[in-house]
């Protein structure tokens, strides 16, 4: 399709360069694909200002082939709808945590306000050929706010998280207003067919709404629901990985080892990526096997996000007390089982250190789709690779099925499966890397980009035809 007047929004929009960290995996996906394609890219500004509702404001900034449009947020709202409602209540429900909602009345009020907010400064964006493009979870409204400013254009929707059940969906306040307004969007994206399962299976037994072949008929007309899981560029990370071997942090690395074995983890302090499972099982498989002392170390990269939620501080400490706890117990004058970081690493790094580590372990218990596994598989020598770890409940794993698939619940069943990564003969890892290496070629990030676009355009046909 033509890409050219394509408006791309998302809470935070990044301009971080090769050297700088990135913030997740939306900012990682989209900036690369917003560089080549020319599209307009509109998210906050990290500022926020008293008369924004006022006036909106956008400073605007070339981007690649596109541009960037960074919207000065309304003050008295952004922390109701961000840490509030977004953070507080929708991120602990899409990965199946409702015990973790705390939010309130003003917290929706304000979502709702940042969502009408985004609609009316998107206005200015739109041209006649314009189609809009709304990422992840901020934004459920954004396609009925728009639509209620009269905006006929595409609209699509891209769900970066997984979709939990019905129930668990329904312990959502307002969980009913937010979904007859997704319902606006002419496609609505997920990462796997069981996020667009439970979706549909919400609308049919909780709206009572018509499904027919993936499609959900409500008073704005059709809404197409599809599946595109998003992925990399593994040829990227393979040259990232290659060009940074000898950056020194790759190799002090390499040399700090001595020989020992590494397994790698890289994940936001976040409840949803099971890092309280997964260093209990390092620490099993000490205790168990301690043969392995002074032969294996876990690297584990964990970048602090969302501090000033309860939940987030509560894990952070609950994380340096059980990583302290671990080397306190296992450790030896020459040798501390966890090295254990609160920083991020720019993604040419990152690629180094993946390449490094004989072992990836990424084991949520919950997630979208996980890109530190993919770029962990894309990121190794091919004639020596190692082996991932992964949990069957990030989204990746429905593509990396000859990964090590783990239950994250299953601590002594994680333990086995890092020591059996470890021993894991030449020929199995190279074979099970290769199949990995299809699948990602396979689903490039280019491919998911250009597929969404382009049945963004036909559904939003069908809608026009039939109106
Ligand atoms: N990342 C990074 N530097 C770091 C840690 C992570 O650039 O130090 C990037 C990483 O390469 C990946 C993204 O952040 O692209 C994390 O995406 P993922 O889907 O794994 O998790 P999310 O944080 O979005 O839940």
């Amino acid at each position: 399709g033509n890409l050219v007047n394509l408006v791309v929004v998302s809470n935070r929009v990044s301009r971080a360069s090769a050297n700088e960290p990135m913030t997740g995996g939306l900012a990682a996906a989209l900036l690369p694909v917003v560089e080549k394609s020319g599209a307009i890219w509109v998210g906050s500004s990290g500022r926020l200002r008293e008369g924004a509702q006022k006036e909106p404001f956008a400073e605007i900034e070339a981007l690649g082939a596109g541009a960037l449009a960074m919207l000065d947020l309304p003050a008295a709202h952004y922390e109701g709808y961000y840490e509030g409602f977004a953070n507080s209540a929708l991120w602990p429900a899409l990965h199946s945590r409702t015990d973790l909602i705390r939010t309130t009345q003003d917290n929706y009020q304000s979502y709702r306000e940042v969502n009408s907010f985004f609609a009316r400064a998107l206005l200015k964006f739109r041209k006649p050929d314009t189609a809009f493009w709304i990422q992840d979870y901020h934004f459920l409204a954004l396609g009925a706010e728009l639509r209620a400013l009269g905006v006929t254009h595409p609209i699509g929707f891209f769900l970066h998280t997984p979709w939990p059940t019905r129930d668990i969906f329904g312990g959502v306040p307002h969980h009913r207003e937010l979904v007859e307004a997704m319902l606006a969007y002419d496609l609505i994206g997920f990462q796997t067919d069981g996020d667009r399962d439970n979706f549909l299976s919400y609308v049919e037994a909780d709206l009572g709404l018509e499904v027919s072949g993936g499609t959900v008929q409500s008073r704005y007309g059709a809404a197409r629901c599809a599946v595109f899981p998003i992925g990399i560029d593994p040829a990227k990370f393979a040259a990232f990985a290659a060009k940074s071997s000898s950056h020194p942090d790759v190799s002090r690395l390499r040399r700090s080892l001595n020989g020992e074995k590494l397994a790698i983890g890289v994940d936001r302090v976040d409840y949803s990526k099971g890092l309280v499972n997964r260093i209990e099982a390092f620490d099993r498989m000490l205790t168990a096997q301690p043969q392995l002392k002074r032969s294996v170390s876990l690297l584990q990269i964990a970048t602090l996000s969302r501090g000033n939620i309860e939940a987030y501080g509560d894990l952070q400490n609950q994380l340096a007390k059980l990583v302290s706890d671990v080397n306190g117990r296992h450790g030896e004058v020459d040798w501390t089982p966890i090295r254990y970081l609160n920083k991020g690493f720019s993604q040419t790094v990152l690629a180094g250190l993946y390449r490094t580590a004989q072992v990836g372990v990424v084991t949520p218990l919950h997630d979208g789709m996980n890109l530190v596994a993919k770029e962990y598989v894309a990121a190794q020598n091919p004639v020596d690779p190692g082996v991932l770890v992964l949990s069957k409940f990030a989204g990746a794993a429905n593509e990396l099925d000859t990964a090590l698939l783990v239950n994250p619940n299953d601590i002594d069943g994680m333990a086995r499966t890092i020591a059996t990564a470890l021993s894991m003969p030449l020929l199995e890892r190279r074979m099970r890397w290769e199949a990995m290496m299809t699948k990602l070629r396979a689903g490039t990030i280019q491919e998911w980009f250009s597929d969404f676009v382009d049945a963004l355009d036909r559904a939003h046909a069908l809608n026009d035809t039939a109106a």
